[in-house]
This record gives C-alpha cells, sequence and structure tokens, in this order.
C-alpha cells in the first residue's frame, strides 16, 4: 500500500506544492506518538495500582497479616512466662530471701521503669504499632525480671555458703538456763513499768533466777560493750555480725571485757539487781538491723515446739515486769 502524498497550498504562488519529510519530521513524529503512548501506558498502570492489588502488594499484604498472627502469639506466650516469673519472685521475696533473713526485692526494681523511654517510639508510625510496642516492652519487662531474679539466687547462694557460720552466730538459745520455764517472768511487748506504774513497752524479755546464776552468750560473737549504762545496771552487748546485737541487763557481775570473743553458751555474768530493777532477774534484749525484736522468736535451738508454745504464753502474759 502506497503512502497518500501531503500537499501543502503556497499562498505567494497560488498553488499546491508536495511537501517533501525530511528525516527530522520523521523523527519528531515518531516521539510525539511514542511520548503519547507511555504517558497513556503510565497512567493506565497508576489507576490499575490505585484500584488493583499487584501480585507482590498482595504477598506483602498477606505476610503482614501472619506476622500479626505471630506478634500476637508471641504476646500470648509471653504472657505465660510472665506469670512463671512472677511466681518464682513470689517464692524468691516470701520464701527464699525471708528464710535467709535478705531483705525483699521491690518489684518496680524487678520489673524495671521502661515507661520513660521512647524506645518504642520508631514503632509508632508503623501500622499495629501499639501491638508491636507492647510485646517489646513485655518482652524487656521479662528480661529485667529474668536478670534480677538469678541476681537474687547469686546473693542467696552465698548466704547459704555463710549459712554454717551464720547459724553458729545467731542468738538462737536463751540467756539462762530455763529448763522448765519457771524462770520466764515476762516478754517483749506492752507492759506495766514496775516502777512507775505505767504502760511502757518492754523492749526485751525477764527472766528471773537467783543473784549469781549463770548467764550465757546467746550466739557467737564479739563484746561490744560491758560496763554500766543508765538504766541497765551492769550491761553487757555483744555484736554478732550479720546485723544482730544481743543485750543483758542488771547483772550483778560481768565476766567479760570490751572485744572478747565469746561463743554460745559461754558464761558471760552472773544474774543480779543493778540499775532500774525490783528484784534479781536478767533483762535480755535482742536487736536485729538495730531494732529490737521480740526475744522469744529466737529461741529455737534449745526448745522443742511444745516447750515453745508454752514459753510464748507465759512471755505475753500482760503482767509487770521486772525491768
Ligand atoms: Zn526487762
Amino acid at each position: 500500500m502506497g503512502k497518500k502524498p501531503k500537499y501543502h497550498f503556497n499562498q505567494e504562488l497560488l498553488r499546491f506544492e508536495r511537501i517533501q519529510k525530511t528525516a527530522f519530521d520523521w523523527l519528531k513524529s515518531f516521539l510525539f506518538h511514542a511520548f503519547t503512548g507511555v504517558s497513556m501506558g503510565l497512567i493506565f498502570f497508576f489507576l490499575y495500582l490505585t484500584f488493583f492489588d499487584t501480585p507482590l502488594t498482595k504477598r506483602l499484604r498477606e505476610e503482614n497479616e501472619e506476622l500479626k498472627v505471630q506478634y500476637k502469639a508471641l504476646q500470648k506466650q509471653s504472657e505465660g512466662l510472665r506469670e512463671v516469673l512472677d511466681d518464682l519472685q513470689q517464692r524468691d521475696n516470701n520464701l527464699y530471701r525471708a528464710i535467709l533473713q535478705a531483705e525483699p526485692i521491690a518489684s518496680n526494681v524487678r520489673e524495671g521503669d521502661f515507661s520513660g523511654t521512647n524506645r518504642y517510639a520508631s514503632f509508632a508510625k508503623m501500622n499495629n504499632s501499639e501491638l508491636m510496642a507492647s510485646t517489646t516492652q513485655q518482652v524487656d519487662v521479662l528480661t529485667k525480671m529474668v536478670y534480677v531474679q538469678s541476681k537474687s539466687y547469686d546473693e542467696l547462694l552465698e548466704l547459704v555458703k555463710n549459712k554454717e557460720t551464720r547459724l553458729l552466730c545467731l542468738p538462737a538459745i536463751q540467756p539462762v538456763l530455763n529448763q522448765d520455764l519457771t524462770r520466764t517472768a515476762s516478754g517483749y511487748g506492752p507492759r506495766i513499768d514496775p516502777i512507775y506504774r505505767v504502760p511502757t513497752f518492754h523492749y526485751g524479755m525477764d527472766f528471773t533466777a537467783p543473784q549469781g546464776t549463770d548467764v550465757y552468750a546467746t550466739g557467737e560473737g564479739k563484746v561490744l560493750q560491758a560496763g554500766w549504762r543508765r538504766g541497765y545496771g551492769n550491761c553487757i552487748v555483744i555484736d554478732h555480725g550479720y546485723q544482730y546485737q544481743t543485750l543483758y541487763a542488771h547483772l550483778h557481775t560481768i565476766g567479760v571485757k570490751k572485744g572478747q570473743k565469746v561463743v554460745r553458751g559461754e558464761v558471760i555474768g552472773g544474774v543480779g539487781s543493778t540499775g532500774k530493777s525490783t528484784g534479781p532477774h536478767l533483762h535480755y534484749e535482742v536487736h536485729y538491723r538495730g531494732k529490737p525484736q521480740n526475744p522469744a522468736n529466737y529461741y529455737y535451738m534449745d526448745l522443742s515446739p511444745e516447750e515453745y508454745d508454752m514459753m510464748v504464753q507465759i512471755a505475753s502474759n500482760f503482767g509487770q515486769t521486772m525491768d
């Protein structure tokens, strides 16, 4: 098929002239058509993208859904772990640390505080940011909890290793021979002051005994004080280490010197009635971490459970102390 020739009207010469196309004209025409074609193609391509998923988008969308499901499963799993760790913590604080007399670890220390950090800010821009941030935070908390827990076990292990010497040092017997418990006069708690006749708090335990009766060191330790102390009369204080101290008051005689080492059951003095006292007796105090404790809770080494019950009953009678 031949091409139709193109004509051009020459206004000066008033006649039609046949147009001769140059190579440049041909190129121009080709480029124009090519550009129009590509442009239309692109427009349709973007329209298609807007209204339909390409195979790649479809795959990504599916993967995203799958990840979301996996994240949720992960969150469930870490919630399960959290329960196990909570249980371990309970036992750690209330049982192991209590038995070995270590301070319980506060929950804010165990879990750490991640609320102030912007660790999770990068998630904010993403879809499902809440799910990702909360799961990541949960894992952070778990990590911290596991770390603190293992540190706690390390500490307890050290305490157990020292348990032998610790047991020797604890003030764990009665300070006078009291086999039938008849010497227990008055215990720790609110009592009536024997001299001023007003309610006061009695920070120790009184044992009645004839003057000169042997007084024992109740645990291994070092004599911190041996001499006169206002109100207490002749008085001995023993430091047992592990933050334990015991005090023996109203003594007739003092048999130890300051700085001297003593062992449990060693005679350190004799019962008397020196200081503020209404008759021969031993006033005995146990201090832990600088605070007076009920001595009745510390005689587990020389009392059977029955004797112990009886001792607690006698010691808790609301009577008059001997001071
Ligand atoms: Zn007393």
